[in-house]
């Protein structure tokens, strides 16, 4: 960690180095009996990571955007009605990509920095018959966590599948997919799940493994099509060989390490552990009287946060000043509002002592920018905020 800057964006993140080790050894065959072993495993894991027993899962190299291709190619046919709950720049892009495959898309939308109200989406849900809804859990653009447990009930009330973009959720918000009624979450490894860029990882519920065998026309998309995948899942599940695409070796062994690092701290634990991290980073930013994109502190996500320069601070003069003193922080992504906020991620493996790293690097940022504050108040914000 010495002589290298703490990197605290929403993803990628800080790994365990474990999980590097794991990378770095030397790469097996993919039909080797103890990656077989390990790669078995790790699907059995995803099942608890996403709160999930009768899931699905699926691993496929790739990033989180070719895990919304493993869902919208596999469950969108030609002339679907699909409703998109959009809190920023990758609901855009879920229904973009719903649009290339044949799907009829409709926003329900919130003011940038909000959520649609469940009213909005229950009244809009009534006006249409939709195949499938899909959420945003937390996008990464705004910061903005939304109701995942109220949005699957009114799509299980409307009969409409839940697809859940938990890219910046999975492993670290509160997500239980199955007690909730969630029909398909879907993830990166480069996030929450802690592993380098590279893996993109799927769950289906029955309910959407039943839509996909029901469908009449063929996936229009072949290395993401679940026809492909699903016997290889199968084959490692049950310890044989299996290939369709070479699979991504040395992410799958990390993944292991990974998967089993959240299994042995348990879903609950790092759950709480991420609320408390979101608490302190977000006690901090009000201490030091910054703002935040979310409109309202419960919309606010626990994995990361997205702060509002002050007046007379630029993104410019600040963002430097805070990797000269040690962090990386991101620098704002929704369209409307780039220039005007940054990004802080602080999931997975990240510590309170990260995070006061990261609080007195941003206090160190400020002072020299000019801005007038208290002096240490975000550190001790933070640590007040992360003991509850
Ligand atoms: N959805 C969300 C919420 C994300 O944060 C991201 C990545 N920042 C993606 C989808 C796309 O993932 P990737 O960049 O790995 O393709």
């Amino acid at each position: 960690m010495k002589g290298r800057k703490l990197l605290m964006i929403p993803g990628p993140i800080e790994f365990e180095p474990e999980v590097l080790a794991a990378l770095a050894a030397p790469t097996t065959s993919h039909v080797a009996p103890d990656f077989i072993e390990a790669f078995g495993e790790a699907l059995e894991w995803m099942r608890d990571v996403f709160l999930c027993p009768d899931g699905q899962p699926l691993v496929v190299a790739g990033s989180g955007t070719l895990a919304m291709d493993l869902a919208g190619a596999n469950l969108v046919e030609p002339g679907d009605r699909a409703l998109v709950v959009n809190t920023g720049y990758f609901g855009d892009r879920f229904a973009a990509l719903l649009g290339r495959y044949g799907a009829h898309v409709t926003h329900v939308r919130a003011a940038v920095g909000g959520r649609p109200a469940l009213a909005a989406v229950e009244a809009a849900l009534q006006a249409g018959r939709f195949k499938l809804m899909t959420v945003t859990h937390v996008d990464t653009s705004t910061g903005v966590l939304t109701d995942v447990r109220g949005l699957a009930a009114l799509a299980r009330q409307y009969e409409t599948l839940c697809v859940v973009d938990g890219v910046c959720s999975v492993a670290g918000e509160a997500l239980r997919m199955t007690e909730w009624g969630v029909d398909v979450a879907l993830t990166a490894s480069q996030k929450a799940i802690s592993v380098p860029p590279g893996l993109a990882l799927l769950m289906a519920g029955p309910r959407a493994m039943a839509a996909f065998h029901a469908r009449k026309t063929p996936v229009a998309n072949y290395y993401a099509d679940w026809a492909n995948w699903l016997p290889v899942m199968a084959a490692y599940e049950a310890r044989k060989a299996s290939y369709f695409g070479t699979p991504a070796v040395n992410l799958i062994w990390a993944l292991n390490v990974s998967l089993g690092q959240i299994v042995a701290e348990g879903l609950d634990a790092r759950f709480a552990r991420h609320a408390a991290l979101g608490r302190a980073c977000q006690g901090a930013l009000a201490a030091l009287g910054l703002g935040q994109v979310p409109l309202q502190p419960e919309y606010a996500a626990h994995t990361m946060t997205a702060p509002r320069y002050p007046a007379g601070v630029s993104g410019a003069d600040l963002l430097p000043r805070i990797g000269a003193a040690g962090v990386t922080l991101a620098g704002g992504l929704h369209p409307a509002i780039k220039a005007e906020y940054f990004r802080i991620g602080h999931m997975g493996p990240t510590s309170l002592n990260d995070l006061l790293a990261t609080i007195g690097a941003l206090e160190v940022g400020l002072a020299g920018c000019g801005y007038r504050f208290d002096v240490g108040a975000g550190v001790a914000a933070a640590l007040r905020a992360y003991q509850g």
